[in-house]
């Protein structure tokens, strides 16, 4: 028995049970092999507690959350090896350090002891991917326009200015602009839902969306809307989520009439409108999970969930939309269970690993999530929160931030940072910082003009300091507004509406 007890910790369950509980559980000849003194024999043979194999964080801080202590860590350890359980023990095992101040990797750090967040460092690495890029960035060619929203959003969540950049992006976006309406991911190619979102956004950030054909848009995307209410992501292209949360997101930035045009084939099927059977079709794409499907029957996850809700959340006020076409409970299990532990930040499915641009897919569900449960208005307590914003901000400054010269966020500490996780850790870092609340007495259409108006209701709110000292960051690593259903700074997002509200076709 010595060498069983010896592999364990002070105050681990194994200590607690001491030698009685475990050896009233084992079988005769599992005592056998303890009496062997077989080193391996309590990850073999015991019960499902912690075998010697246990993770021990080294405590630098002078407090660790409950997530962090030995004992939760070593609480639900999984006996069967799998592939699964070897990249996620590894993962573990790489975010510990960070995670419980170990290793700070000579990074600034604030008053509570966790790296600050590099706000000048971050802003460098963005602005650099406006330069040329290295040769495997050939890979992204037809997602040029995502480049560009990555890197002004990112910028602007920052508190940076990009409008200095508004001649530029026109001009290199230009020719990625369709005669037929919407843009190609590059020269040459056909428009495509995804790329013109990120068109659309990138423009709306700099303030250069009077160069978008808003009337051709309008017949481009009559051609994707299909006759079960979902959207195509280009003509004769895959019918998913992410084309009815990026259609919806243009009709509404760019104040495009909600009438579909006349020679759009879904008129056929008795369609009138973009919105027409766009809610049920949403509520089809929701699984036995609980989670969001990009289509119906596929498998749920975590950017999908924030594209449905996103979606519903511009067709209509949040709690009335949200609840009439998703089961609200099943989706905040399913979500609530993608937050891992104990590392802090979100995986984008069951049994995947955590990563830092769930930080906005999942983190980015909980606002509208609350909005749909409490019917908008009421600010929700921090300890009523479905999810920690605590571990989240912690994962996101310990482990996602690039050391060095070189600044950016990554996925998680073994990855290189890029433009797509720093624009995303950084939405999610100011969806964990910040409130944000549904307006219900703003309307959901506009009375004249028929225009959907429910997505222009969002208020923000900064944290108090009394939060920001639970959620351990100081006034410095603290990101702006970002608008919870458009993703821009909410500034943008107001100026955006006004700049269509009396604009019509
Ligand atoms: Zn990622």
């Amino acid at each position: 028995m010595a060498t069983a007890k010896e592999d364990v910790g002070d105050d681990t369950l194994d200590e607690l049970f001491k030698d009685k509980a475990r050896i009233e559980e084992l079988s005769s000849d599992e005592e056998e092999v303890f009496k062997r003194g077989n080193s391996d024999a309590a990850e073999v043979y015991g019960p499902p507690f912690p075998g010697k194999n246990q993770l021990k964080p080294r405590r630098k801080l002078e407090y660790l959350p409950p997530w962090l202590q030995e004992a939760s860590i070593n609480l639900f350890h999984d006996d069967l090896e799998t592939t699964t359980s070897e990249a996620q023990q590894k993962t573990t095992a790489e975010c510990l350090p960070f995670l419980t101040g170990e290793e700070t990797q000579g990074l600034e750090l604030n008053s509570h002891g966790l790296p600050h967040l590099r706000r000048r460092k971050h802003a460098d690495f963005l602005r650099g991917t406006f330069n040329k890029l290295p040769a495997p960035y050939q890979v992204v060619d037809a997602s040029r326009p995502w480049l560009f929203y990555w890197t002004l959003g990112g910028l602007s969540f920052l508190g940076e200015e990009v409008t200095q950049y508004r001649e530029r992006l026109i001009e290199t976006v230009r020719p990625l602009q369709n005669p037929t309406g919407g843009f190609g991911g590059g020269h040459g190619q056909y428009s495509h839902c995804a790329c013109t979102y990120a068109t659309v956004l990138a423009l709306a950030a700099v303030g250069g969306l009077e160069m978008v054909d808003r009337k051709a848009m309008w017949h481009w995307l009559g051609q994707v809307k299909q006759a079960d209410g979902g959207f195509r992501m280009a003509v004769g292209a895959e019918e998913d989520i992410r084309g009815a949360y990026c259609a919806m997101t243009v009709i509404t930035l760019l104040g495009l009439p909600l009438e579909l045009p006349a020679e759009a084939p879904a008129r056929k099927a008795g369609l009138e409108t973009f919105t027409d059977r766009l809610g049920e079709w949403v509520g089809r794409c929701q699984t036995y999970e609980g989670g969001i499907a990009g289509a119906p029957t596929n498998e749920a996850h975590g950017a999908y969930a924030f594209c449905a809700l996103a979606c519903l959340s511009i067709v209509d006020a949040p709690h009335k939309s949200i609840p009439k076409y998703l089961d609200v409970q099943a989706l905040a299990s399913c979500l609530t269970s993608l937050q891992t532990m104990p590392e802090g930040g979100f995986a984008g499915r069951t049994n995947k690993l955590v990563d830092a641009c769930y930080s906005h897919w999942v983190g980015g569900c909980w606002a509208l999530l609350q909005a749909a449960v409490t019917g908008g208005g009421t600010k929700v307590a921090r300890t009523e929160d479905l999810w920690s914003r605590e571990g989240l901000i912690r994962y996101l400054l310990c482990c996602c931030q690039q050391p060095g010269k070189k600044g950016g966020m990554r996925d998680k500490p073994s990855t290189r940072p890029d433009g797509y996780h720093t624009c995303y850790s950084l939405a999610g870092l100011s969806a964990a910082q910040n409130h944000y609340n549904y307006d219900i007495t703003g309307e959901a259409v506009d009375k004249e003009s028929g225009r959907l108006t429910a997505a222009f209701n969002w208020k923000a709110e900064r944290p108090t300091a009394e939060e920001m000292k639970v959620l351990r960051f100081d006034e410095e690593d603290l990101v702006g507004f970002v608008h919870p259903v458009f993703v821009l700074p909410m500034g943008v997002i107001e100026a955006t509406r006004r700049q269509f509200a009396e604009n019509m076709l």
